[in-house]
């Protein structure tokens, strides 16, 4: 594995695309068990980190992330940009001074910094019906060099039969059992497109 820069903004352009590409579908999700905006949400967010890498065209992987994180954090609004936003501010910092992730062992610590940033903001834990439903089994996935494309589709299926206790979705209660969570949706995407620079 080689992930410099280059790979990074590829792999961000990428997610930024997919996002773009699922934004109805994404609302969608969130209508039954929220309030159908997390597409819309975060293609706000995505739209102003593309303007935002033009205007600043960082050179180091933590710039690259620091822009993200900035733009979701004052552009996605509601829960997610502040979780997203949280965990690509910690990833910044996890990434000062590095210009190469070139082992498992290495990109799990970048990732497990954002997961710990959702984590600690947003107070849930694994099975609560959220995108850390995503993000843990990855950070584990990636420690076991196990990391693939089923195991981030099976964690986000996964969400489907849960009750939410974290988040709007947490305010239907059982109904919310049947729907596939909106932002470990989105969090399937932006480890799918990771995939492609591993
Ligand atoms: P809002 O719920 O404010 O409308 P979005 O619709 O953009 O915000 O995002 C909803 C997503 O945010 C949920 O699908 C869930 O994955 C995630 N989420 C909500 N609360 C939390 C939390 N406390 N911890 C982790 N993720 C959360
Ligand atoms: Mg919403």
């Amino acid at each position: 594995m080689n992930i410099t820069v280059v790979e990074v903004q590829a792999w961000l352009d990428d997610f930024a695309k997919k996002i773009e590409e699922n934004k109805d579908y994404l609302s969608l999700l969130d209508t039954p068990i929220g309030d159908g905006d997390h597409g819309n949400n975060m293609s706000r967010g995505v739209a102003e980190y593309k303007k935002s890498i033009e205007d600043k065209q960082p050179n180091t992987i933590s710039d690259t992330f620091k822009i993200l994180a900035m733009a979701l954090i004052s552009k996605v609004g509601g829960a997610s940009g502040p979780l997203y936003g949280t965990a690509f501010m910690n990833m910044t910092k996890a990434t000062v001074g590095i210009d190469v992730i070139s082992s498992y062992e290495e990109l799990s610590k970048v990732i497990e910094q954002g997961q710990i940033g959702i984590s600690t903001r947003g107070k849930a834990v694994f099975g609560d019906k959220t995108m850390l439903d995503v993000w843990i089994p990855v950070v584990s996935s990636i420690k076991d060099k196990n990391f693939n494309e089923k195991i981030i589709e099976n964690a986000k299926n996964a969400t489907k039969d849960l009750v939410a206790k974290k988040g709007r979705a947490s305010y239907v209660g059982e109904r919310a059992i049947g729907h596939i969570d909106p932002g470990a949706t989105s969090s399937s995407y932006l480890f799918e497109t990771l995939l492609n620079y591993i």
